[in-house]
């Protein structure tokens, strides 16, 4: 049983025998990668867009005789064997092995004008977008340390990086915030909230951010081609809780080089326990790396 997208190349482990592979999918099929546009550093494409790198991978996958069922499961019993999922349909599916990889989504301000400018100036990825705003002004949102790699990696596209922090300190790594204070690109803006992000319409794209002083209430406007929202991830995990070992705000706890979680028999891939690296390729890594485990684990139980 594999809970979560098909970033997993598991036609190349899994063997006819014994197996029976079910895929469970919910409501976004394919994840944070169908809402990316061109990816650049998937391994032998020089670009292909995540929408459709998502649909060649499901495809991949049921061809390789992967069932993959469209059931949200809303409960989760990792407590006894074989393990149980319960799905929005009602089924119950029962299992002896449990690959899960259910993702992380970025959390949002929550401004409509952040909703309305998303995918046209405003993205939660510095890696899949930056690329687009070379010789551009940019906004990044956040004080931790995804906030500070983005405001960074940006700056060898962007002309100039607005940090904006709610507070007056940041809650990234010191040696962060020390690369931060000797880039001369960027620019730190204290005690600021985002009220509403600007642009227009024809053609549709950021023009800037309208900013409050949460001190002093001022209002100003910061120009921008791009604001990038970096005020953490939350990792889809809320199944687990209370069933598995989980740190960092979510994130499940994998032993080291392994996918093998605290519970034998349940592994977990990609961004669900990946609070680092986040890519479709190192997802997909740890995709084969939990199918190698869950056969071995699967053939020693035999
Ligand atoms: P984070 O540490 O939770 O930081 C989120 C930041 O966004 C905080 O500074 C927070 O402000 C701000 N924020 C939250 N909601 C906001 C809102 N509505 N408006 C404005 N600002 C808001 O998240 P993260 O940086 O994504 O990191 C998550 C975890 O992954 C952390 O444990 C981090 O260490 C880890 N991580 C590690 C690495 C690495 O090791 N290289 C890289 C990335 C992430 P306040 O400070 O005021 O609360």
């Amino acid at each position: 049983m594999v809970l979560g997208q098909p970033v997993i190349p598991l036609e190349y482990t899994l063997p006819e025998r014994c197996l029976n592979l079910c895929l469970f999918r919910a409501y976004q099929p394919g994840g944070q990668l169908t809402i990316t546009t061109e990816v650049e550093n998937w391994p032998g494409m020089t670009e292909v867009q995540g929408r459709d790198l998502m649909i060649q991978m499901s495809e991949h996958a049921a061809a390789a005789g992967t069932e993959i069922i469209s059931d949200h499961i809303n409960k989760l019993n990792l407590g006894k064997q074989p393990f149980e999922a319960i799905g929005d349909s009602g089924t119950t599916y029962t299992s002896d092995a449990v690959v899960l990889a259910t993702g992380a989504q970025a959390k949002w301000l929550g401004l409509e004008s952040e909703n309305n400018f998303k995918g046209f100036g405003v993205s939660a990825c510095a890696t899949c977008d930056g690329f687009f705003y070379q010789g551009a002004e940019i906004v990044v949102v956040g004080g931790g340390n995804t906030a500070v790699e983005e405001a960074l990696f940006l700056t060898k596209f962007a002309s100039k990086v607005t940090l904006i922090h709610r507070r007056d300190s940041l809650r990234a790594e010191k040696i962060l915030q020390k690369r931060l204070q000797n880039n001369k690109k960027i620019n730190v803006l204290w005690f600021h909230e985002i009220e509403e992000v600007l642009g227009t319409s024809s053609p549709k794209g950021v023009e800037g951010v309208r900013v409050r002083n949460v001190q002093t209430n001022e209002i100003s406007v910061i120009n921008c081609k791009g604001l990038f929202v970096a005020i953490g991830h939350a990792p889809a995990s809320e199944l687990l809780t209370n069933q598995l070992d989980l740190h960092m705000g979510g994130y499940v706890v994998t032993k080291p080089d392994s996918t093998e979680t605290s519970i034998p028999g349940v592994f977990a891939a990609g961004d669900l326990t990946d609070y680092k690296y986040r890519q479709a390729v190192t997802s997909a890594g740890m995709g084969c790396m939990a199918a190698l485990e869950a056969e071995k684990y699967l053939s020693d139980i035999e």
